[in-house]
């Protein structure tokens, strides 16, 4: 064993041993995701020599196509939040990627008894939506959970569509139900100032029908990347990093890019030595992170409730025991009965902790009693478990109580400019986005290079 271990540290050191300084050792960044791509990209394109080292056997990390026969799921990221500026959206039109607008905002809403809003009251319902958002810029309360029902209780409805008890249970689930998605967590654990950390650019948003990853797939082309490389150990030597994997081998850097996903970094998955210093572990520990998961379903027959399917109509909203569901139709992408559930919170804990069979139980078991004519499973489903994958431990970063942007700021700075942090939790503006972790790998790169320039170093 300990010769092996000497002979696997002799073969990486030859590996990397460049002709010099330490100073001449490659760049190397932790995690293929966007961020870290991001950040080669940046890098390389600047002379840099960089490798990146990633556990799993793909690129991509949160970004995961599955080709099923001949249809594309996204398993992780579907959406561009937002066309207008977004980085995300330059890429997908410069390598002529196939785009489908989803502005998944247009909403119908069901009554526990199956029955479809009104115009009138889905116009008044979506009023008092605005007026309890407006109105949260100015509450003290931490959590979004005690703002909204302080709130809540003190609006005067004026209406006659609803009694007043109904339309406040719905409004309070309603918005537990915004923090399942796009915030990953319960209305309790949410910062009441969400509003501002919501990420999103303007204009539409947009679905890739063959897979999300074609994104970073076409700026990863150039880039080296080692593969099944599940690094434990980061240690500064003081003129350079030595990293280790949990086969024991050994990589040097001169630097590192550390874009493993907060879930990782939580459960101190990679020792640090020295060991992070307490600013970045509060931060760490800080910083909410998710879990968020999706269940794609087929049924044998459109869902009786959808017959008329339409781009401007796509997202319908149901009670069912006081809780709040979200069904998306993918219908008119997929050409057949296909439908999109997103879980978030603790529905989607449970997800990561059951069965497919105890998935489609909790979703049929409820439309059933609600809706006349649904079968009592799915002719296929996929089902997502983002909380229990072993390189993410959850799906993204979220504002908890007490979020600030000087926590955020903290893992955007450099540990002896030897040592950096950078994913979509590092975002300050785009948190828990693909353009988010794409900008701070960007940004991080463009850190490295600016310090670099500054100490004059020649470039490998
Ligand atoms: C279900 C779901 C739906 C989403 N929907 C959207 C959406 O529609 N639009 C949107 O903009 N965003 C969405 N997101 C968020 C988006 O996917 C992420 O914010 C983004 O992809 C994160 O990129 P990243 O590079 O920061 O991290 P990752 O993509 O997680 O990359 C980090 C990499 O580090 C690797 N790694 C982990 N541990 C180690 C280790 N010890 N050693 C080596 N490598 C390691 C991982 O395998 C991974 O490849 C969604 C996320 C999920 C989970």
């Amino acid at each position: 064993m300990l010769i092996l271990d000497i002979l696997s540290l002799i073969k990486s050191y030859k590996n990397f041993m460049l002709n010099d300084s330490d100073t001449n050792l490659p760049i190397l960044i932790i995690g293929a995701g966007i961020a870290g791509i991001a950040c080669a990209q940046k890098l390389q394109e600047n002379g840099e020599k960089v490798v990146i080292l990633e556990a799993r056997s793909r690129i991509g990390g949160r970004i995961e196509s599955k080709k099923i026969d001949s249809d594309f799921f996204d398993l992780g990221a579907s959406w561009i939040h937002g066309i207008d500026h977004n980085p995300i959206w330059e890429i997908t039109q410069k390598n002529h990627i196939e785009t489908t607008i989803f502005n998944y905002d247009h909403s119908t809403y069901f009554h526990e008894n199956g029955q479809l809003f009104s115009d009138k009251e889905v116009q008044e319902f979506e009023f008092y939506i605005d007026k309890i958002e407006n109105l949260l810029s100015q509450t003290r309360q931490l959590s979004a959970f005690d703002a909204i029902q302080e709130i809540i209780a003190s609006l005067h409805y004026s209406g006659n569509i609803f009694s007043e008890i109904y339309l406040k249970k719905l409004l309070l689930s309603f918005f537990e139900r915004m923090a399942n998605d796009p915030f990953a967590t319960n209305l309790d654990l949410l910062s009441a100032h969400y509003k501002k950390y919501e990420g999103y650019f303007q204009g539409n948003e947009v679905i890739f029908p063959k897979g999300y990853a074609q994104v970073v797939e076409s700026i990863s082309k150039t880039i080296e990347i080692k593969f099944n490389v599940d690094v434990k150990r980061i240690k500064d030597e003081n003129n350079h990093i030595k990293i280790v994997d949990f086969d024991n081998k050994i990589y040097l850097a001169s630097r590192v890019i550390v874009t493993v996903p907060l879930g990782i970094l939580k459960k101190n998955y990679i020792e640090f030595s020295p060991p992070l210093p307490n600013d970045y572990i509060h931060a760490i520990q800080k910083i909410g992170f998710g879990s968020f998961n999706k269940v794609f379903f087929e049924l044998e027959q459109p869902l009786p409730f959808r017959l008329e399917s339409s781009f401007e109509n796509i997202s319908d909203f149901y009670w069912n025991d006081g809780d709040c569901f979200n069904i998306l139709d993918l219908s008119e992408i997929y050409q057949k009965p296909m439908y999109l559930m997103l879980f978030g919170g603790e529905q989607s804990d449970f997800i990561d902790n059951s069965t497919d069979s105890e998935v489609s139980d909790f979703i049929f078991s409820r439309l059933q009693k609600q809706f006349d004519r649904i079968p009592n499973k799915p002719k296929k489903m996929i089902v997502t478990r983002w909380g229990a994958d072993p390189y993410s431990y959850g799906s993204f970063s979220f504002p908890s109580l007490n979020h600030s942007d000087d926590i955020v700021k903290v893992l955007q700075k450099s540990l002896r400019q030897r040592i950096f942090f950078a994913g979509e939790h590092c975002s300050l503006k785009y948190a828990g986005t693909v353009h988010g972790a794409y900008l701070s790998g960007y940004e991080t790169a463009q850190m490295i290079l600016k310090e670099i320039s500054s100490t004059g170093r020649s470039k490998t």
